[in-house]
């Protein structure tokens, strides 16, 4: 062990190599339940520091945990098999923004939120957005191809990464794609990095797109008293020719705990939520907005409530922000999963969803990106109840098969990471899993990076239940 510190010194200097209890236990969590403790945690600076760690690690055959902020809602960065966590949020540097080629070049720990005000500020928009985005960084969003609410009309982290750099398990530094709008040359090997987890190389710098921000946005906050009223008016806004920016969903449980902590005057007896934003020049955001309004009251909305201005809008967007937190006063544990259905599934998918719930005597609040049929069913427990873990384990379950018999995949965004790994089965054949398995051994044939992640193996099964880490 002191051979390892002594050469981790040698790459880092002492101050950015933690090995106390205190320090490994801050880095063995991130936004799930489970915990795992990492053996050292390194702090670099630089991609030749990282690319020294990784040759490093191979050499001794130790596992390596690229992290973020650790917000991830998989499991992502845990360190399940010990070893070393590569903490990347010294690299902080928002290294470029190319106003003419419309593009900026981020170090991987810029935090996403710092990133958009910096673009804004020129007048430049960067559209995914996170909920995490105060918090979560930039390599974490690209890792876990990250989605926000932004989604349905201007798309996913995958849609705007033009490049990246990347040391890879053998300790080489690759460039892939670039700065270019068109680019076809070669396998598009930057798509497949998105998305990646951390199992195939670490992401020392990344290229985004960027497009002009913007000039106006209204916001739209519609009560219904009825499920069904609320899932009609989705697909009838985007039969009308109409995009909104965002389009989110809230259950009946959702709303109560949100009017619980924030008091903001949402009828309690309302089935369904839906926030609307558009966003686009100012005459055609205030043509579409009473268009929306009406399609809501078509639908049997008991209240629509349109913002004037700014304030009146963030008060509006409090309710969403809010629920993620507010739900969790039910109970400490929260299990946040990100179905995802076409559209057109998501009524279905949402009855679906509660009668999982009652079937198995679960609190599970449900909201979403009802635009992108991307849904959070939160099952909101206590780990320390095994025998509802249990439930939740089996609900868990029928959620996924659910989901896949809809057309639908794991995961919108959160990522495969450990918590979903033992489900892969449900969506992927054995020869389309083989495909993913050859593709993780050609760039890391010692299986070094973020082991034990998207594929399962024992580390993950029994997820909810299991003696294995806490
Ligand atoms: C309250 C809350 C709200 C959230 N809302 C959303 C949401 O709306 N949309 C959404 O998509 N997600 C959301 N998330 C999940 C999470 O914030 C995202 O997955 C985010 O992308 C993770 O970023 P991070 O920096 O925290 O990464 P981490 O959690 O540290 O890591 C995530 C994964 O990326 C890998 N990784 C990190 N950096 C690198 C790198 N440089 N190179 C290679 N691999 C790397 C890690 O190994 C791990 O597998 C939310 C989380 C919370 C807690």
């Amino acid at each position: 062990m002191s051979e390892i510190i002594q050469a981790l010194t040698k790459i880092l200097g002492p101050e950015n190599i933690h090995c106390s209890l205190e320090d490994r236990m801050c880095y063995s969590y991130d936004g799930t339940f489970r915990t795992f403790l990492p053996d050292y945690i390194v702090r670099p600076k630089s991609t030749l520091e990282i690319q020294g760690l990784v040759k490093l690690a191979v050499a001794n055959k130790i596992p390596l945990y690229p992290r973020g902020a650790g917000t991830g809602l998989s499991g992502g960065s845990v360190p399940i098999k010990g070893g070393i966590v590569l903490d990347l949020t010294r690299l902080n540097q928002i290294v470029e923004i190319d106003v003419k080629n419309l593009l900026a070049v981020v170090e991987p720990g810029v935090v996403t939120g710092d990133l958009h005000k910096a673009v804004e500020a020129l007048g430049l928009f960067y559209p995914p957005d996170p909920a995490s985005l105060k918090t979560c960084t930039m390599g974490g969003n690209v890792a876990e191809g990250a989605g926000g609410p932004r989604a349905i009309k201007y798309g996913v982290t995958r849609d705007y990464v033009m490049g990246l750099e990347v040391v890879t398990a053998a300790g080489e530094i690759i460039h892939l794609g670039g700065r270019t709008v068109k680019n076809v040359a070669g396998y598009d090997l930057t798509r497949l990095f998105v998305g990646s987890e951390g199992t195939l190389g670490v992401i020392t710098q990344i290229i985004v797109r960027l497009i002009p921000k913007p000039e106006a946005k209204k916001t739209i906050l519609s009560m219904f008293p009825k499920l069904n009223g609320a899932a009609e008016t989705v697909p009838q806004i985007i039969a009308r020719g109409i995009i909104p920016a965002t389009l989110e969903i809230m259950d009946d449980l959702s709303i109560n705990c949100v009017e619980n902590h924030l008091h903001m005057g949402l009828s309690r007896d309302s089935e369904a939520v839906l926030l609307i934003e558009l966003d686009g020049d100012k005459e055609v955001v205030e043509k579409q907005a009473p268009i929306i309004a009406q399609i809501c009251q078509d639908n049997g909305a008991s209240e629509v409530r349109v913002a004037r201005n700014d304030a009146e809008s963030e008060e509006l967007w409090k309710a969403r922000r809010a629920v993620s937190a507010a739900i969790v006063q039910l109970n400490p544990t929260k299990i946040a999963e990100d179905a995802t259905v076409p559209r057109t599934q998501v009524p279905e998918m949402i009855r679906r969803l509660k009668k999982i719930a009652s079937k198995y005597n679960l609190l599970m609040p449900i909201y979403g990106h009802a635009g992108d049929g991307n849904l959070h069913p939160n099952i909101i427990t206590d780990r320390r109840n095994s025998e509802e873990m249990e439930r939740v384990e089996k609900a868990v379950e029928e959620i996924f098969k659910n989901t896949v018999e809809l057309g639908g995949t794991l995961s919108g965004e959160h990522g495969i990471g450990l918590m979903k790994a033992p489900f892969m089965k449900l969506q992927f054949t054995p020869e389309e899993l083989h495909y993913f398995r050859e593709i993780k051994k050609a760039f890391d044939p010692h299986n070094l990076l973020n082991p034990g992640k998207i594929f399962g193996g024992e580390e993950s099964d029994g997820l909810f239940t299991s003696p294995k880490g806490n």
